[in-house]
């Protein structure tokens, strides 16, 4: 019996064609078959690298179909690369059909990493990263969009989404409408191209920003928001001499001992503080 052939999840660039792995080049030139979102767009690639290779379209509407007829083609020996129109398969992007029945089937998926635009963003944005919350795109009706953006308010850790040029003005609207015109955000557009830009501020400023320069309208983005502050438990004994320090000064004096001595967050001391009144 012949041995299954492997499934290679294969990232591409987001926009900068030197962004391409030398291992995603070699995978590219040495499978039997490319299964990718937009033939047409493969093929400029692949060209690019002068690479000849068969290509058949895997996309968002023949998902389950071609999923069937590539593991019948995986499991006759034949090795098959994924590829999406930019960044990684399966983010935001077709695939999750073919590398579930894979998994179930037995056959090796082989990822091979690359660029992804959440993480491009991410890592050059200068917001905590230890733990991040990415929700695909934004959704595109406004109901939603508010509701979505209300439930953010009190989570402590960043959140990412992906948006379209023609969504973008009206996505910062409702973010102002549910989480204020002083959340923090930033805005990563057209990563790694020619024109990437980030800016960081407040969501108003980020509005003027972006409606001042109709230029800065166009093109791919990342928006991402920052978690909202993290209250810190504050334990009993620094309560206890917080309240006989106030009996005697001013709560922010008071609470401004009581940090010093017991490395307590001042702010939450102060409020705190206010709460025992
Ligand atoms: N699979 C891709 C990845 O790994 O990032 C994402 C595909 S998703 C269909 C396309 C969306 O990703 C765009 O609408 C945009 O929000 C984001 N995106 C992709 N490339 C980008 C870039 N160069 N700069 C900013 N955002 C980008």
């Amino acid at each position: 019996m012949t041995p299954a052939g492997k499934l290679y999840v294969v990232a591409t660039p987001i926009g900068n064609l030197d962004d391409i792995t030398q291992r995603a080049l070699a995978t590219l030139q040495q499978v039997n078959l490319i299964a990718a979102e937009d033939t047409r767009n493969a093929l400029r690639l692949l060209n690019h690298f002068s690479i000849k290779q068969k290509c058949i379209a895997y996309h968002d509407h023949n998902e389950n179909s071609q999923s069937s007829k590539l593991i019948e083609l995986l499991k006759d020996g034949q090795n098959i690369a994924l590829i999406s129109d930019a960044g990684t398969p399966l983010i935001n992007d077709p695939g999750y059909h073919l590398v579930k029945q894979c998994r179930a089937q037995n056959i090796q998926v082989v990822p091979i990493p690359g660029a992804c635009a959440v993480i491009t963003a991410l890592c050059a944005a200068g917001v905590a990263t230890d733990q991040f919350y990415f929700g695909g795109f934004v959704p595109p009706k406004q109901q939603a969009r508010q509701a979505l953006f209300k439930k953010l308010t009190e989570q402590t850790y960043t959140s990412v989404f992906y948006e379209s040029t023609h969504r973008i003005i009206a996505s910062l609207q409702d973010l102002q409408t549910s989480m204020g015109a002083e959340q923090t955000i930033v805005i990563g557009r057209e990563l790694t191209k020619t024109f990437e830009t980030f800016y960081a501020g407040t969501v108003a400023d980020t509005l003027d920003w972006i409606q001042a320069d109709h230029n800065q309208q166009k093109g791919e983005f990342v928006l991402i928001i920052e978690g909202a502050e993290k209250t810190q438990e504050i334990d009993q004994k620094s309560i206890d001499l917080l309240v006989k320090l106030k009996a005697y000064m001013p709560l922010k004096a008071a609470a401004g001992i009581v940090a010093e001595t017991y490395g307590v967050n001042k702010k939450a001391l102060y409020q705190a503080g206010i709460e025992l009144d």
